[in-house]
């Protein structure tokens, strides 16, 4: 990882922390983003999007606060002019000092310059404070020393170290991650959260479990209108098996069966706060079906599968679910090796694929994880997978963070569900499943990816009520 400033190819290395409170908190952080990349300022890394109680004035909304590293040619002063100029195009009003803000642009860290100047501070003098501008800070650049001149008693400690030993630490802060622009945002490291429940909706005519069961449209809105009001919050739209050897189409086929489906969904009453999520792994379908209106792109094989995905999803602005196999529908059941055991095999190599959709251009805060059980794994693989999903969470020994991000199950009817409980016909294996979902919210699970949405439904009420306790 780079961790020095100034940049290697000569450019300027600023350090940008943004943050806001008002309105659609997510679209104004992105749309600032894009103008800065617009405006020749090169995103280098990103940090994850944290919620926030505000500091200084309490009587105002939480925070999304990161920060970025970014390259640029400008000197410190045109760049705060820069930076001022897209605060006022988003429309930043200052109404009260450190209160309400739709965005809020400050420079943190410049090379490693000591700046004092009547319009600028830098490093920004309230930045070791501020656990809402160390923490993501600390993310991208542990290992940056501050100024040798900046604090008085001459300290050498790396932001990792002034993190660590803030005095005053916000317990409630969270990495976010945003499913639809009207859904709360999930908050991952809030013990208190609820599971959000994604109901699957299969059009493909061969699915191992409820093949065939949507093939016209008014029986799809009766689905999707039985699954909301159940209370699930994503439709996971299908067109494509991807049980093993399924039969692969081409993405023109595909598209042909989700997009009248996207569309009718979007047209429905009550239906504009779902999340629409497409399980394809054609960029071509993410795209059309993003144009149509989906929210979430979910691709069973992170990318792996057509190399235009995931800069598909970046361009579009959407969410992704990256989820962990080896090979293809029609080879997977072979890649069964884990020489370090599966936890660790699926950590690193997800890890990789997590890197790839960073490095493409997605933002940490539109991407879950998805261990992927039942794809290159034996049945052994798969229950070590549900036993061990808080271990999975909580590595560290990887570059990128896996426990900034949230975690998709979907053990929901699969063949090892149906080995164990001795159950032969899919649609039968609920009460297998329900033990499933129940151990991956155990787990820390925050999505759980299910067939029989009113059943399952209360088994994830029953099952947060146990463990997700204030
Ligand atoms: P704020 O309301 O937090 O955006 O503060 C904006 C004011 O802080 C502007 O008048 C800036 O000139 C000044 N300022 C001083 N140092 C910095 C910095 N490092 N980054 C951004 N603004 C700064």
């Amino acid at each position: 990882m780079k961790t020095s400033l100034p940049s290697p190819d000569g450019l300027n290395c600023a350090a940008i922390a943004f943050g806001s409170n008002l309105g659609d908190r997510v679209a104004n952080i992105e749309a600032a983003l894009s103008k800065m990349r617009e405006q020749n300022l090169r995103v280098t890394k990103l940090s994850a999007l944290y919620e926030t109680k505000p500091m200084y004035y309490d009587d105002q909304d939480p925070f999304l606060n990161g920060v970025c590293q970014v390259e640029t040619s400008l000197e410190p002063l045109p760049l705060l002019d820069r930076l001022q100029s897209i605060e006022n195009e988003l429309g930043r009003k200052r109404i009260i000092d450190k209160g309400p803000r739709t965005i809020d642009l400050d420079i943190v860290l410049y090379n490693q310059d000591h700046i004092k100047h009547p319009r600028l501070h830098i490093p920004h003098i309230s930045m070791l404070e501020r656990d809402f501008v160390l923490r993501p800070l600390a993310e991208i650049l542990p290992n940056q020393h501050l100024p040798s001149d900046f604090i008085p008693n001459g300290s050498n400690r790396t932001i990792s170290q002034f993190l660590q030993s803030l005095p005053e630490k916000d317990t409630t802060m969270s990495p976010v991650t945003v499913l639809h622009p009207d859904l709360p945002l999930i908050r991952v490291r809030d013990a208190t959260r609820k599971t959000h429940v994604m109901a699957i909706l299969n059009l493909t005519p061969d699915s191992f479990s409820d093949g065939g069961e949507h093939t016209d449209l008014k029986m799809v809105r009766a689905s999707v209108a039985k699954f909301i009001t159940a209370g699930a919050t994503i439709i996971d739209i299908g067109g494509q098996s991807t049980r093993p050897r399924a039969d692969f189409l081409g993405p023109e086929e595909e598209l042909a069966r989700v997009l009248p489906v996207v569309r009718a969904i979007r047209e429905m009453n009550g239906a504009d706060k779902v999340a629409i999520s497409i399980d394809t792994f054609h960029s071509d379908v993410a795209r059309e079906t993003i144009l149509a209106g989906a929210d979430i792109i979910n691709d069973v094989s992170a990318g792996l599968l057509d190399e235009r995905m995931l800069s598909t999803v970046a361009e579009l602005g959407k969410t992704v679910v990256l989820m962990h196999m080896r090979g293809d529908p029609h080879t997977m059941t072979q890649l069964t090796a884990y020489p370090d055991g599966v936890v660790h095999g699926v950590a690193r190599e997800l890890s990789a694929r997590l890197q790839a959709a960073l490095d493409a251009g997605i933002p940490p805060w539109r991407i879950i994880l998805d261990p992927g059980l039942g794809f290159a794994k034996n049945q052994a693989q798969n229950l070590e997978l549900l036993r061990s999903l808080r271990q999975l969470r909580e590595s560290t020994d990887y570059s990128s963070l896996l426990q900034n991000y949230p975690w998709l199950m979907g053990p929901s009817r699969k063949g090892f569900v149906g080995k164990i409980t001795g159950v032969a016909e899919a649609s039968q294996r609920g009460y297998g499943t329900a033990a499933a979902v129940t151990a991956s919210i155990e787990g820390g699970a925050d999505v759980v990816r299910i067939h029989d949405v009113s059943e399952m439904m209360q088994v994830t009420k029953m099952a947060d009520a146990i463990y997700r306790r204030p």
